[in-house]
């Protein structure tokens, strides 16, 4: 049954799936959906039995319904092939008890790379499917990691450009070197003086200026997301959710049916929504823990129904989480408005204009299967140190703050369900801050030199295999020095595209 993708803020007609994610975004500012979620088909004994490219097809093909079988699977075959370090692309680690679901085995090692190795195939297959002409120029806002995993799969894509945004001062060492060193003829990457929310807002306003998108259609070009905005690269993370499920039972470690539950570290609320849409499409999935850092502004909503922008922007040491601005909750209130367009226009409207919104009570009802958490800093490196002492698995910063948030959740509530810890990204990618747990009174800095120090220094500790990602950056050279001001991103766009 063919699914099309309406807008969140209007009732426009619906588009195809491979439209959807030509545009990234709809011309009326709202994000695309479903018309409504598929049921797993498929069922999950059988998918067990299943690689990762096959669960993936699974999933996919219910979403990308006008794509064929063919072309969805020449998608996923050149996605998930030898670019990840493990034939499970998607493996899990079984530590205390808690299974942490490891998505960092990609080109760039974070999780960012889980979909944004098949979007750039996704979306040049769909050029092809509606006429093709023009080129897409596609643009990310990055809070470190997105950026490094767009640019390193759309690199040297032809008929695509990309243009990365990023803080110039909100990303860690390591994700600066990698996004600077990145080669290709097709890209450019711009530190912007501003956080992640300003770079976020900045190319939403650009992807909303008419007269700059007729300008580019003149002159062949035509704009689209790489950001979790895009379907193309919310539905691939479906994927890897009813993998680990599938995982799990051909490993005798949960009973068909059993229901587990998901601790996800939250930012732009992606990730996080693709388990919801797992759990929608009829997984068993009991409680999805949203986990929050210092940032927490998703942990207010949860508690109270009140979502605040309004607040100070706190730098922490799990970066592509410092995000004040979810930009995919918009979905998820659109079906907790019960569908409702103009009801969703005015709650973004107001955060907008006044920087919050309050839920109703009958929308905050709905918001059942998720459990808000935060942890501080100090508590996600107590984890880090605690979990490293204990068992010799060294995690990461971001995945820290879920896990403290999933031990925590335990504790208060009883729940004994299986749990599953989305663990986003190598620690390798933030060694500074992982050594800072590890070491208390180690004092390593966030300078460069001190980044590869402390990746050799966590190397000896953890044992752990430094991966190439990391050791070819530190010869590789810078090719990227562009810097703007937060007014200044569109003049940015006009000179690379020399508009
Ligand atoms: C992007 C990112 C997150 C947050 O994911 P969202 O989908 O934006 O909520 C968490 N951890 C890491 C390492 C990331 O790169």
């Amino acid at each position: 049954m063919e699914i099309r993708y309406k807008s969140t803020c209007s009732d426009r007609e619906p588009v195809l799936a491979s439209q959807a994610i030509l545009k990234g975004i709809s011309e009326d500012g709202g994000l695309f959906v479903p018309e409504r979620i598929p049921k797993l088909v498929c069922p999950l004994r059988e998918l067990a039995g299943m690689d990762y490219r096959q669960v993936a097809y699974e999933v996919m093909r219910l979403y990308f319904s006008d794509f064929t079988e063919e072309e969805l699977k020449a998608c996923i075959a050149g996605a998930y092939d030898d670019k990840f370090d493990t034939e499970a692309i998607a493996p899990l680690a079984k530590v205390e008890g808690v299974y942490f679901l490891e998505l960092f085995h990609g080109p760039t090692i974070a999780f960012k790379d889980m979909a944004l190795s098949i979007l750039p195939y996704l979306m040049t297959t769909a050029m092809k499917k509606n006429g093709g002409g023009q080129e897409a120029v596609i643009l990310t806002a990055t809070s470190g990691d997105t950026g490094k995993a767009a640019l390193s799969g759309f690199a040297d894509v032809p008929g695509t450009r990309i243009i990365v945004f990023y803080p110039k001062d909100g990303v860690s060492a390591i994700q600066k070197r990698q996004m600077l060193t990145q080669k290709g003829e097709n890209v450019a990457v711009v530190g912007v003086e501003g956080n992640f929310d300003d770079c976020q807002n900045g190319v939403k306003a650009i992807f909303g200026d008419v007269a700059l998108r007729e300008e580019m259609a003149r002159a062949g070009l035509a704009f689209s997301s790489a950001n979790s905005i895009n379907i193309g690269r919310l539905v691939p993370q479906i994927a890897y959710y009813v993998y680990a499920y599938a995982s799990l039972l051909r490993e005798g470690e949960i009973a068909e049916g059993e229901e587990i539950n998901i601790a996800v570290p939250t930012g732009n609320f992606g990730n996080i929504l693709a388990a919801y849409y797992a759990r929608k499409m009829g997984l068993p999935v009991k409680k999805l823990l949203c986990a929050s850092n210092e940032n927490k502004v998703l942990y207010d909503f949860f508690a109270t129904g009140s979502y605040d922008r309004n607040r100070p922007f706190i730098l922490t040491s799990s970066p592509s989480m410092d995000i004040l601005i979810s930009s995919n909750l918009e979905r998820l209130i659109y079906e907790i408005t019960g569908y409702d367009a103009q009801a969703t226009a005015d709650f973004m409207q107001s955060l907008a204009g006044n920087g919050n919104y309050a839920i109703t009570r009958e929308m905050k009802k709905r918001l059942e299967p998720f459990y808000g958490g935060f942890a501080t800093q100090k508590e996600g490196a107590a984890q880090i140190a605690g979990v490293f002492e204990r068992c010799g698995y060294v995690m990461d910063t971001h995945t820290a703050v879920a896990a403290a948030v999933a031990a925590d959740y335990r504790e208060k509530t009883g729940d004994a369900a299986k749990m599953l810890v989305v663990s986003t990204a190598s620690p390798y990618k933030f060694a500074p801050s992982i050594l800072r747990a590890l070491k208390p009174g180690c004092a390593a800095g966030d300078e460069e030199k001190e980044a590869f120090a402390c990746v050799d220094e966590l190397a000896r500790l953890s044992g752990m295999k430094i991966p190439a990602a990391v050791e070819e950056l530190r010869e590789a050279a810078i090719c990227h020095h562009r810097l703007c001001p937060v007014e200044g991103m569109e003049a940015q766009v006009r000179d690379i595209l020399e508009l």
